[in-house]
């Protein structure tokens, strides 16, 4: 018999599974707690249940975590994992520790249906949503790995961002659930303005029902040019920057946010003259918003290449004096292909190490 995980379950679905198998609302209680603020991974080291529901709870159910097929450190310190679920589907995950913050990005979907041609996971087929218990798998994955990481400033995970394989809003139903679950404050506790969900720009109605959450919005805009976007990124056609930007200010509205998040690869004689630069300017003013500047970081079989230092610096400097909030963004995990828009989901396998 399959074993159903109940790493992405919240209350309702625990007392509703529980019931099934003879238990009481208040064990399903007991229980939540083991699986979403101590993050165990066996049932057998909830030590306060009764002897024989800790005996029958592994026969219905897992809190098994992803095998790690290939785990890469990179020289700044930033990891890579390659996760494989029980169905042999894989995806990567990555670790950011900084000084101040560790910072998490997670993928929500095997491959991509979105087809941005700057994207190594671009160019992979979509093969199926990730559920939230397999979202929520990487989350317990990188809390287990951190008394591991002896070099780490502070031992816990502070900041989420969704900006891993796949277009998060189209697994919106599972995003939502793992999103519950990260921010209830008697479980994952994660702060709202830590967590950054980052779409490419499905401007629907699951967009504005995020705002509920209140957490941080962005958006990959790559360019203010919708003739340049739509070739760059096919979903333009379905949603032009017009719509976007629409989006984005209700979203504003209604998630109460200081501000929306715009990132901008930096791609060499594509979109970042001095003129794309004034456009994208005029395009955002108004708009309560920070731009990221990312230089882009090549894969192998990638047409594009980043611009210079100079020239980021360039469109950073004529951005700034048009009163556009602006940084360029120090890339991370480049060398083990970590770095946005790197992410790929397979890998011969390697042995995991963290040295
Ligand atoms: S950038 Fe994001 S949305 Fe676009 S293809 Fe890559 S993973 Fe998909």
């Amino acid at each position: 018999m399959k074993k159903e995980s109940l790493l992405g379950a919240d209350s309702a679905d625990l007392e509703r599974k529980f019931a099934q198998i003879g238990l009481t609302k208040l064990d399903a209680k007991r229980v939540l707690p083991w699986i979403h603020v101590k993050c165990v991974s066996s049932f057998d080291l909830m030590t306060d249940m009764p002897h024989k529901i800790r005996l029958l709870l592994p026969e219905y159910f897992s809190l098994e975590r992803p095998l790690c097929r290939n785990l890469q450190k990179s020289s700044d310190g930033t990891l890579k994992a390659l996760l494989e679920f029980p169905d042999g589907h894989q995806i990567e995950t990555v670790f950011i520790p900084d000084e101040k913050r560790n910072t998490v990005c997670l993928s929500t979907q095997v491959g991509c249906a979105m087809g941005c041609k700057f994207c190594n996971t671009g160019r992979q087929s979509f093969v199926r949503n990730l559920s939230c218990a397999e979202i929520m798998a990487q989350v317990f994955f990188w809390k287990d790995m951190l008394p591991m990481l002896k070099e780490l400033s502070h031992p816990h995970l502070s900041n989420l961002v969704f900006m891993g394989m796949g277009e998060p809003l189209l697994n919106a139903e599972n995003l939502f659930q793992a999103l519950e679950l990260l921010l209830d404050t008697k479980k994952h506790n994660f702060s709202r303005n830590k967590i950054t969900v980052s779409t490419s720009g499905i401007a629907t109605n699951d967009l504005q029902q995020m705002a509920k959450f209140g957490i941080k919005l962005a958006i990959s805009l790559h360019t203010a040019n919708d003739a340049k976007r739509s070739e760059l990124m096919p979903i333009n056609g379905k949603y032009n920057i017009d719509a976007l930007l629409n989006a984005a200010q209700e979203y504003l509205k209604r998630s109460n946010t200081e501000h929306v998040t715009f990132e901008y690869l930096l791609l060499a004689g594509i979109n970042d003259s001095d003129a794309d630069a004034r456009q994208l300017a005029k395009l955002l003013s108004g708009i309560r918003c920070k731009v990221n500047l990312i230089i882009f970081n090549s894969w192998s079989g990638s047409t594009f290449s980043g611009s210079s230092r100079m020239r980021a610096d360039a469109f950073l400097s004529l951005l700034l004096a048009k009163g556009i909030r602006t940084v360029i963004r120090k890339s991370r995990g480049s060398d083990i292909s970590a770095a946005c828009g790197q992410l790929k989901g397979a890998g011969e396998f390697i042995a995991p190490r963290i040295s």
